[in-house]
C-alpha cells in the first residue's frame, strides 16, 4: 500500500514536470521570429511621435500591430540615461546609469546580440552617432562607464558583430594618427580588416555586393544631424538589412535613432522633426523587408523621453498650428511607447519594463 502511494505520487510528479517542461518550450515554431530588428529612437516619447506623425500626415510606425509603453527607470533611481535603458533592452537586467551591460555588483550580462552570435546567427549595430556611444555600446561591450569609448571600441573591434554603421572612427585608430581620440597604439581599424570590410564613406558602403561583414565610418565623430546630412537612416538600415540577411542562421540588427535626444536636450522643435521623420524612414525600410520576409521581428521604441516634451495649440496669427513646448532639457521619467510587427510581436502589447525587452529578445534568440 505504501508502496502503490509512492509510486502512485512519482508518477503524478513525473506527469507535472512533463506539462511544465511543455509549458517552457515555444508553443510552435510559427511564433519565433528568425530574424531580429530592435529600431530605438534615443528620447523619444510619445509627443515626439504625435509631432512627427501631424507633419508628416503619417507614420510607419502605424503599420505595427502590436503598441505598448515601457517603463524606463534606472537600477537605484527614477530618471535613466542610455546607458542603464540600453543595457536593460539588450540584457533583460537592470544597472545604474552611466554602465554599458555590468550589473550593479560589476558582473557581466550577456547581451541579446552576444547570445544571437552563439547560436550562428549575423550581428549588427547601426546609429547617427559614435557607434561606441552608450545605445550601441550596450549590445557589445562590457564597462563600468559610458566615457569609456576607445575601450568601447576595443571590445567591438574584438567582439563578432558583423556589420558596424555610424560615426567614431576616430576611437578605432592610433594615438599618432591625427584625429584620434585613443591614447594608445591600438590599431582597431587593423583588427576589424581581418574579418570585415572597412570602409570610410555612404557612397563606398553603397556600393558594396556580396560583403557579409562591413564596417561603415562614416564620420570621425557623430553623423551630421539629419537635417545637414546627405544619406538617410533608411540608407543605412537597408544596407545592413541586405548584409545581414545573406547568412542562412537568421540575423539581429539594432538600429538607432541616436539624435532625436540631442535635439531634445537642445529644446529644438525643427530638430526633433528631422531626426523623427529620419528614425521613421527606417522603421519603414526595416518594416517593408519584413513584410517581403515573413519571419521578421521589428519592434521600434526608445530608451528615455527627453525634453518633457508636449504639444500646444499655436497663439492666434502664429504661422503654424502646433507650438512645441518643453518642461525641461534633460531626460523624464515618462514612459515610452513600444510598437511590433512580425512572429513574436504579440509579447510586447500592454505595459512592460525595459528589462522585458531584453529578457523576452533573448529568450526568442536561445529557443
Ligand atoms: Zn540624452
Amino acid at each position: 500500500m505504501r508502496w502503490t502511494m509512492k509510486r502512485a505520487r512519482f508518477q503524478v510528479s513525473i506527469l507535472l514536470a512533463i506539462v511544465f517542461l511543455m509549458a517552457s518550450l515555444p508553443a510552435s515554431g510559427a511564433d519565433r521570429p528568425k530574424n531580429i530588428i530592435l529600431l530605438i529612437g534615443d528620447g523619444m516619447g510619445v509627443a515626439h511621435l504625435t509631432f512627427s506623425h501631424l507633419a508628416t500626415g503619417g507614420l510607419n510606425a502605424e503599420r505595427m500591430p502590436v503598441g505598448g509603453l515601457i517603463k524606463t527607470f534606472p537600477f537605484g533611481g527614477m530618471v535613466t540615461d542610455s546607458a542603464a535603458s540600453g543595457t536593460a533592452m539588450a540584457t533583460g537586467y537592470k544597472t545604474k546609469n552611466g554602465v554599458i551591460s555590468l550589473s550593479p555588483e560589476g558582473d557581466t550580462l550577456r547581451t541579446v546580440l552576444e547570445s544571437a552570435e552563439a547560436r550562428g546567427m549575423s550581428t549588427g549595430l547601426v546609429a547617427t552617432s559614435s557607434i561606441t556611444h552608450a545605445t550601441p555600446a550596450v549590445f557589445a561591450a562590457h564597462v563600468t562607464s559610458r566615457r569609456m569609448e576607445a575601450e568601447i571600441a576595443r571590445q567591438m573591434a574584438q567582439s563578432g558583430v558583423d556589420v558596424l554603421v555610424g560615426g567614431g572612427w576616430s576611437f578605432f585608430v592610433p594615438h599618432d594618427i591625427a584625429g584620434s581620440r585613443r591614447t594608445d597604439d591600438l590599431d582597431l581599424i587593423e583588427v576589424l580588416k581581418k574579418r570585415m570590410t572597412v570602409v570610410r564613406s555612404v557612397e563606398e558602403l553603397m556600393k558594396l555586393e556580396g560583403a557579409t561583414a562591413v564596417a561603415a565610418f562614416l564620420a570621425s565623430r557623430e553623423c551630421p544631424s539629419a537635417k545637414e546630412r546627405d544619406y538617410s537612416l533608411a540608407d543605412l538600415a537597408a544596407k545592413a538589412i541586405e548584409i545581414l540577411a545573406g547568412g542562412s542562421e537568421g540575423f539581429f540588427l539594432m538600429i538607432e535613432g541616436s539624435q532625436i535626444d540631442w535635439a531634445a536636450h537642445d529644446n529644438d522643435g525643427d530638430g526633433i522633426l528631422h531626426e523623427m521623420k529620419d528614425f521613421d524612414g527606417a522603421v519603414g525600410a526595416a518594416l517593408d523587408f519584413a513584410e517581403k520576409n515573413g519571419a521578421t521581428l521589428v519592434i521600434m521604441t526608445s530608451d528615455h523621453e527627453t525634453g518633457g516634451f508636449a504639444l500646444h495649440e499655436s497663439p492666434m496669427h502664429s504661422s503654424r498650428m502646433v507650438e512645441p513646448a518643453f518642461t525641461s532639457d534633460r531626460h523624464t521619467m515618462e514612459m515610452v511607447p513600444i510598437f511590433a510587427y512580425g512572429p513574436g510581436a504579440g509579447a510586447f502589447g500592454g505595459i512592460h519594463d525595459n528589462t522585458f525587452v531584453g529578457a523576452t529578445l533573448i529568450e526568442y534568440v536561445r529557443r
